[in-house]
Parts: C-alpha cells; sequence; structure tokens
C-alpha cells in the first residue's frame, strides 16, 4: 500500500515519538481549557500553553509575546494579509511579493486583488531568486505589505531577506515572510529579527498537523492585526476560539527537538543530497532545477527531458514517496508555476522530480531512490520515440 521510500520531507513529516509522548497527557488526563481561569484543569491547561510558548520563543531567539497560534501556515497567510490591509487601507492598498511563493500566498493576493487591492508579482532568474534592483524598483509610497518566502518550499532557494528587509522598511512599508519550509532547517534568527511578520508550521519540523503560528515582531503590529476570528477573546482577542493545549505542547517540543541537534543534522543532510544529487545527475541529460548557493540543505529539484513527468510519478509512486512540486498543489494539470516562473520550459516542468530528505532518511534509502529513479527514466525513455531519435 505504502511507498517504501519517504522522500516528501517537505510536504510533511512524521511526528517524532518524544512529541507524541509529550502531547498525551493533554487529551484526557490533563484535558482543561487554558481559558478556564476556576479551577486546575484550567490552570495546569494555561500553564502548559504558556510554557510551551516560552520554550518555542526561546529557541528561536524572540518575544514570547509575539506569537500567535493558528491551524497552520495557510491560516496563518491569511491572518496577516489580509489583517495588514484591513489595518493599513488608509496608507494604500498595494502588495508586492514573487511569483514564486506558495499558493497560500498566491491565492490570497488573488483574494485581495478582487477586493480592490493592487498586487505586483516579482519576476524571479533562472535561480528563483528576485531582483532586489526590481523589488526597488517595484515599490511605491502606497505599498503597505511585501510579502516574500524565505525557504521556497519545491527548490529551497533562499531569498536574501536580509537586503530585502532594509528596502522594505527605507519605504516605511511591512515585511512579511514565509519561513514555513525554513523552520528547522535553518537558523532563523537574524531572519527573524528583521521581518515584520513570519509564519510557522507544526508538521513540517516533526510536529503534529493542524497547529501553526504567526510571528509579529512588534507588539504593535501583534496588537493592531485585524483578528479575522472572533469570539472568546483568547489570544489577545486575535483569533478566538479554545486554545488546543496538546497540539501547542507538540509544537513547541517539536521546534525544541529540531534545533537541538541542528548542525549534526545539516551535515548529516548535506552529506546524503550530495549523494542523491550526484547519482540523479548522472542520468543522461537531467537538469538540475536547485543549484542555487543559497538554499535549503535538505531538497532537489530535478528535471528529466525525454520523459512524461505523470507517467514517472506513477511508475515511482508504490516504491518511492516522491513529489513533482509542493504538496498542495499536487492535484493540478499545470506546470508548477515556480518552474514557469524561472524559466523552464512546460515540457521540462512537467518532466521533474521534488526530492525532500529528513531526518530519517539513510544512505542506504538514498543510493536505492537512485537506483529506482535510474531504472524507471531509463524505461520509460525506450518507449518515447523522441527519445531514439534525438541528436
Ligand atoms: N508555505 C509554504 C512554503 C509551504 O511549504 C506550505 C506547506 O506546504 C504552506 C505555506 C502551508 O502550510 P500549512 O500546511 O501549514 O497550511
Amino acid at each position: 500500500m505504502y511507498a517504501q521510500l519517504y522522500f516528501d520531507y517537505n510536504a510533511t513529516t512524521p511526528c517524532r515519538q518524544e512529541v507524541v509522548d509529550s502531547m498525551l497527557p493533554y487529551f484526557n488526563g490533563d484535558f482543561g481549557n487554558a481559558s478556564s481561569s476556576h479551577h486546575p484543569y484550567g490552570w495546569l491547561a494555561k500553564s502548559a500553553v504558556e510554557e510551551a510558548t516560552d520554550t518555542i520563543a526561546k529557541t528561536l531567539d524572540i518575544a514570547a509575546t509575539s506569537l500567535i497560534y493558528t491551524s497552520g501556515s495557510t491560516e496563518s497567510i491569511n491572518m496577516v494579509l489580509k489583517g495588514t490591509v484591513q489595518k493599513m487601507h488608509s496608507k494604500g492598498n498595494h502588495i508586492i511579493t514573487t511569483k514564486t511563493e506558495h499558493k497560500a500566498v498566491l491565492d490570497c493576493c488573488t483574494f485581495l486583488e478582487s477586493e480592490g487591492c493592487e498586487v505586483t508579482y516579482l519576476n524571479v532568474n533562472a535561480d528563483g531568486l528576485l531582483s532586489v534592483s526590481e523589488l526597488q524598483k517595484a515599490m511605491r509610497p502606497d505599498t503597505i505589505l511585501v510579502s516574500i518566502m524565505y525557504a521556497n518550499n519545491e527548490t529551497g532557494v533562499l531569498q536574501p531577506l536580509e537586503e530585502i528587509a532594509r528596502l522594505v522598511h527605507e519605504n516605511g512599508s511591512l515585511l512579511f515572510s514565509d519561513t514555513t519550509q525554513a523552520l528547522g532547517k535553518t537558523d532563523l534568527t537574524a531572519i527573524l529579527a528583521q521581518v515584520d511578520f513570519a509564519c510557522f508550521s507544526a508538521h513540517k519540523v516533526y510536529g503534529p498537523k493542524g497547529i501553526g503560528l504567526v510571528y509579529c515582531k512588534d507588539n504593535e503590529n501583534y496588537e493592531t492585526l485585524p483578528s479575522l476570528i472572533q469570539g472568546g477573546g483568547q489570544q489577545k482577542g486575535q483569533r478566538g476560539g479554545t486554545i488546543n493545549t496538546p497540539l501547542i505542547v507538540g509544537f513547541a517540543k517539536a521546534i525544541e527537538l529540531v534545533y537541538l541537534d541542528i548542525a549534526a543534522e545539516t551535515t548529516r543532510i548535506l552529506a546524503l543530497r550530495e549523494q542523491l544529487e550526484k547519482g540523479l545527475l548522472a542520468i543522461e541529460l537531467v537538469v538540475s532545477n536547485s543549484y542555487s548557493e543559497q538554499r535549503l540543505p535538505n531538497t532537489v529539484h530535478v528535471s528529466f527531458p525525454y520523459v512524461d513527468g505523470a507517467n514517472l510519478l506513477t511508475a515511482l509512486s508504490r516504491q518511492l514517496a516522491v513529489s513533482n512540486g509542493s504538496a498542495c498543489n499536487s492535484a493540478s494539470t499545470f506546470p508548477s508555476h515556480v518552474l514557469v516562473a524561472m524559466g523552464i520550459p512546460p515540457s521540462l516542468a512537467y518532466a521533474s522530480l521534488r526530492l525532500s530528505i529528513g531526518r530519517y532518511t539513510t544512505l542506504e534509502e538514498v543510493e536505492k531512490a537512485v537506483r529506482i529513479i535510474t531504472e524507471e527514466v531509463t524505461k520509460l525513455r525506450e518507449t518515447n520515440i523522441l527519445w531514439e531519435r534525438r541528436i
């Protein structure tokens, strides 16, 4: 039933056992509502949430008061984009983003355009990087928000956020960065000191699904960001609804653990990525779509000319869990918008694979994956008349 080898850690990660163990008491024994202020059940839940928030804040070197819990990054992105538009309408309604953002940002921008906002979508180069001078040219006095992801979920490329932050703030605009994929894979301290807003999702860092965060660097932004969900006044009125104690506790445990051994784990993962890339790039005519120096340590993205991408994914699906783009977009029959924006022809964009490695990937699995992909690509090419006739 299940593919044996998991190479899709950018889509989601398994919950670590320590994370599951940390959450269990809060489902039944200590099941109280953190807002119940008149009995120990509530006090216990409240203190578990406070402790978890402190752990996250300490690990990421940010203020505990800068965090708002959500259901995940998609909700966080909606909260920041829609909230900023509502909050800043007297200053303007212009937003700048890039063509390679996650669909959560792009679809939110499309919605905001339908509500009267103007959105500029910046191009990227063949590496997937935006041009800082293009950003500078696009900025206007009525630009209220610049939304630029740190790590791309498909290629892993990292945008030069520190330089971007300087320009955005010189213009008096706010900067939001989708840091979903960077959490747990890079040190985010410098980035979080520069951006006004960021977002996180637990299921990308070996935590549970259904819990995320908005990070608001300044109290002023936290307190004036309009709430999208009213009711109950939880989280200083920023997001109504009973706080999910077990998932928050699990999220904090996941973040704490992932940063405990990040240096050693990054070295291990980089070595595996090198093996994986070396193996895949040995396949005839294969093209790398993730060769930028500035990128996540775990992501490999390649295209196979003369191969039908859908047939390749089908052939691999019983042996290898991989994707050809974002998991949230895998129902789409269009080529990846990220690859298209990088100038990759649709035929190559279709015939592509993203492999993302993680904590449980082994060298043996990498070698097996290279062998399987090489075999399947070879088989598919043998049935393609154009492969025979290539010059
Ligand atoms: N942003 C990026 C870069 C992502 O990779 C994802 C998930 O794939 C999201 C946003 C959405 O996250 P969530 O699944 O928590 O809604």
